[in-house]
């Protein structure tokens, strides 16, 4: 059992860092965790193995005696090294507190006496297309926790302090022993926070945060799209015992354009032509997002062609670039002739003799 290589078994190198033991650590604990492993007595082992392993590494002070016996004793000295097989026991736990962010289930407790990030919250912003299109400052109004001003986040009623919690020690977890295995839950006593506050703020009622409404300025870069989420870093939720603030997602809600259609990144918009303009050509004046702009229709162009200007289109969400404008031809027919003109186009038909389905007819024979 004794004589066991420790940096083996987290699988780090003798040069590790303390962080890259922690995170060798973690990954190991988590994966042979009895919680995850019900009734598996080899990931059981091998569980006590890897905390056995970081019972010492993860200590620096602790470590720092282990190498030293390696170097003066040589490998075989670690059979008479103090930090022999034990079980896994609840003292560890000291030293273990940030396995438990893994385990939040009933049994086990994120410890909660370390700062803690403030939440994150979504709130929805309603834009013109324009705005959407280019861009823009706008003021929304939040229910935000913010730390209670009363007593400056502590909780506490001004002039007193919190005590850390006698039950648990200021773990925030207490122990239940189950033979080999301690089993811990959230403190009863301070339920978690590790402190007791015993005269609560009056302002925040003990939670040193209180919710409040804010009316935040955002800035929405150019081209979001209707359902567009944006994440604004620390401006969510303020955290708690000196922890960062939350995340703020902006969801955004573009209000439809009569004449525009997004498609991906581009902008779609249906023009109307003249059979004139079509059979012969024209320059007609089009609406685009950047303003009216002239295109040039060849003569011949058919209902539901498409004209391309590259680079017109909807701008591309944290790029320069943009997609195309899309300008798909409509040939409009007069509902109403006069009777000069019914004589025109009457004349037309009579001049122009070619038959459009000729082509589909002759396909069309078996
Ligand atoms: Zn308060
Ligand atoms: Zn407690």
């Amino acid at each position: 059992m004794n004589g066991k290589d420790y940096y083996k078994i987290l699988g780090v190198d003798k040069n590790a860092s303390q962080e890259e033991i922690k995170k060798a650590y973690r990954k190991l604990a988590q994966k042979y965790h009895p919680d995850v492993n019900p009734n598996n007595k080899s990931a059981e082992e091998k569980f006590k193995e890897v905390s056995e392993a970081y019972s010492v590494l993860g200590d620096e002070e602790k470590r720092k005696q282990y190498d030293n016996r390696l170097r003066y004793f040589g490998e075989g000295a670690q059979r008479d090294f103090g930090y022999g097989y034990r079980p896994f026991d609840f003292s560890d736990l000291g030293s273990f507190s940030d396995l438990f962010d893994f385990f939040t289930g009933g049994r086990t407790a994120t410890r909660t006496m370390a700062p803690q990030k403030g939440s994150d919250i979504t709130a929805e912003v309603h834009l013109s297309f324009e705005d959407a299109v280019k861009g823009a400052s706008t003021r929304i109004s939040v229910n935000r926790e913010e730390i209670c001003r009363t007593c400056t986040g502590s909780g506490a009623q001004p002039g007193t302090h919190p005590i850390t919690c006698p039950s648990c020690g200021g773990r925030g977890i207490s122990a239940i022993n189950q033979g080999f295995f301690a089993l811990s839950q959230v403190c009863g006593r301070c339920r978690g926070q590790g402190v007791i506050v015993e005269k609560p703020c009056p302002s925040c009622r003990g939670t040193g945060r209180v919710t409040e409404l804010k009316k935040l300025t955002v800035k929405i870069p150019p081209g979001v799209k209707d359902g567009t989420k944006i994440r604004l870093k620390g401006r969510g939720g303020a955290g708690t015992r000196g922890g960062p603030a939350g995340d703020l997602y902006l969801i955004t809600r573009v209000a439809p354009h009569p004449l525009f259609k997004i498609r991906g990144d581009d902008v779609e918009i249906e023009l109307p032509i003249t059979f004139a303009e079509a059979a012969l050509g024209a320059k007609v004046t089009v609406p685009t997002i950047d303003g009216l702009g002239n295109v040039n229709i060849k003569a011949g162009a058919q209902s539901g062609d498409v004209l391309r200007l590259r680079g017109k289109g909807y701008p591309r969400l944290g790029s320069t670039g943009r997609g195309n404008m899309l300008i798909r031809l409509k040939v409009v027919v007069p509902d109403k002739l006069s009777r000069a003109e019914r004589d025109l186009i009457e004349k037309l038909a009579n001049l122009h003799g070619k038959n459009p389905r000729e082509e589909m007819l002759r396909k069309a024979r078996i």
